[in-house]
């Protein structure tokens, strides 16, 4: 397997967030996680920041309707 770079592990972890990515790349990925820390970190936060997007995103679409007394004592 080929070695790369950490500037195209990045690129993957970002490209992952879009859409998933094909099994070609998601080995490369992990092949380079597994033995960089650098980049181990780096996904760490993209995986947070992707997280953190899709609650933002869940809140957005949940429908108003249906909340109504569920919602209000839970902090
Ligand atoms: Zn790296």
């Amino acid at each position: 397997m080929k070695m790369v770079m950490c500037r195209e592990a990045t690129r993957l972890m970002s490209k992952r967030l879009d859409s998933p990515l094909g099994i070609q790349e998601k080995m490369t990925l992990t092949f380079h996680l597994a033995m960089c820390g650098a980049c181990k970190q780096c996904n760490k936060q993209f995986q947070l920041m992707h997280d953190a997007g899709r609650a933002l995103e869940s809140q957005a679409t949940i429908p108003s309707s249906d909340t109504d007394d569920d919602t209000n004592d839970t902090p």
